[in-house]
């Protein structure tokens, strides 16, 4: 544990569980449910500061997951937090939004190289929604064309898993495989003339799979084909959105996307979410009818100003990327020296770690729960994700805590078996996954 004097403990998390599961479906769902993860794992925390967070018993961890993107700053970031109590004195949700988006909006144009205009929403799904929509209103196409495996969020046209939803709403759909230029170009060959518009994660960061930054090729082929047929080109950055570049994250490949969805960090964990978009695609942007209750709500755009603020004014980026790097170093060396092999791939900044040679996940689970019940929170089939709040006194004790857990995953190694019942959680996952109909 981080306080040593204190003994891990999870008989507060196991009572809320046990109610939760009479009150809330399942006890949890969607990417909130640790069903599917290790068993320690807590369901329910109290509180969040920096890098650190707290589970409802007390335990205290290095947050390796920040919140699944939010938390780029450090939780409760103190220039994040006053912007918001000083905006929270004058209003968030009204009849109107206030005069701040205004200068939202002119921020991200400034600082986005390919984006002219930008609306705000509320989460990831809204963005890659409108960005549907906005692609078929300008192309007055029908197909979307977008990378086998690649999530874009929770709505039936793009929802990995089927349960609830019809064959109809992804009638229109079809997919490639991310960087490969042959594939993309075959995809636009079976919609015929009739692409509205493709989409790109900022990098590949499936589930469960070896993460690849876009080559430049597949990047290039992507607009190429885009702009031969008129197709737009979108980029979903809601993920990795400031984590690879102050701009949109295709800029590290030198190509602009005409609409790129955005949204988890842009308000270092308030709740916000935008799409940016080119000159060529604002009169669909204008005609498509899009909004929500929250989505004018003046606190979250206040603390997107002063994220943005943070992320044009300070170092924020290097320092993820140093403090990834010196992690991601460290704990190939400890995996080496106690006699496993480590797959850490796609940005140091944020993370995949997975074992070769563990086909039913038992290392990686064994691995991530000794870290967790030690204090280190990490993801053991997810990315990861460094926050800028991460020190490197941080890392050094991460890596002592990781030291210990590949220690006693090395004892524990010829014992281990199966994980109980994880075949089950995800062969029910595959069942309803639409990745095997792909
Ligand atoms: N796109 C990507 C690349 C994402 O990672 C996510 C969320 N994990 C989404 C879209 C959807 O975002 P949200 O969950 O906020 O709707």
């Amino acid at each position: 544990m981080l306080d040593k004097a204190k003994m891990w403990t999870n008989q507060r998390n196991k009572e809320l569980r046990d109610r939760a599961a009479k009150v809330i479906p399942g006890g949890m769902y969607g990417h909130q449910s640790t069903a599917i993860l290790p068993d320690v794992y807590p369901q329910f925390f109290r509180r969040a500061e920096g890098t650190r967070l707290w589970d409802t018993d007390g335990n205290e961890y290095i947050d390796y997951m920040c919140a699944f993107g939010p938390n780029l700053l450090g939780y409760r970031h103190p220039s994040v937090e006053d912007a918001a109590t000083t905006q929270q004195r004058l209003c968030d949700t009204a009849t109107g939004p206030s005069e701040i988006m205004v200068e939202l909006a002119e921020r991200f144009v400034s600082m986005i190289s390919h984006a002219d205009w930008a609306m705000f929403c509320k989460n990831g799904t809204d963005a890659t929604t409108m960005a549907m929509m906005c692609a078929r209103a300008h192309t007055k196409k029908r197909k979307i064309l977008a990378a086998k495996k690649a999530y874009h969020g929770a709505a039936p046209w793009c929802n990995p898993y089927v349960a609830g939803t019809v064959p109809e709403e992804r009638a229109h759909m079809l997919y490639y495989e991310y960087n490969n230029p042959q594939s993309l170009e075959d995809a636009f060959r079976a919609a015929g003339d009739d692409v509205a518009g493709v989409f790109a994660s900022a990098f590949r960061h499936d589930v469960f799979e070896d993460q690849e930054l876009p080559t430049p090729e597949f990047a290039q082929s992507a607009r190429d084909l885009c702009d031969r047929t008129g197709a737009l080109l979108i980029v979903d950055d809601v993920r990795a959105g400031f984590r690879l570049a102050r701009d949109c994250s295709w800029s590290t490949v030198g190509i602009q996307p005409d609409l790129s969805a955005w949204g988890k960090c842009i308000a270092n964990g308030y709740p916000l979410s935008a799409l940016l978009g080119s000159e060529k695609a604002r009169a669909a942007a204008q005609k498509i009818f899009v909004t929500g209750s929250f989505w004018f709500q003046a606190i979250p755009m206040a603390a997107a100003i002063a994220t943005l603020n943070q992320i044009q004014k300070t170092d924020y980026l290097e320092r993820m990327e140093k403090t990834g790097a010196m992690l991601r170093s460290g704990l190939a060396t400890q995996a080496s020296s106690h006699g496993f092999s480590l797959r850490q791939t796609g940005p140091v900044q944020m993370p995949m770690i997975l074992f070769d040679d563990d086909p039913d996940m038992r290392l990686g689970y064994g691995w991530v729960s000794e870290a967790l019940t030690r204090g280190v929170y990490i993801h053991p089939w997810h990315n990861n994700f460094i926050c800028a709040a991460l020190t490197e006194n941080d890392v050094k004790l991460t890596l002592e805590i990781t030291d210990e857990a590949f220690a006693a995953l090395k004892k524990k190694r010829a014992t281990l078996g199966p994980v109980p019942q994880l075949a089950a959680r995800f062969a029910r996952l595959h069942d309803e996954s639409l990745t095997a109909a792909r």
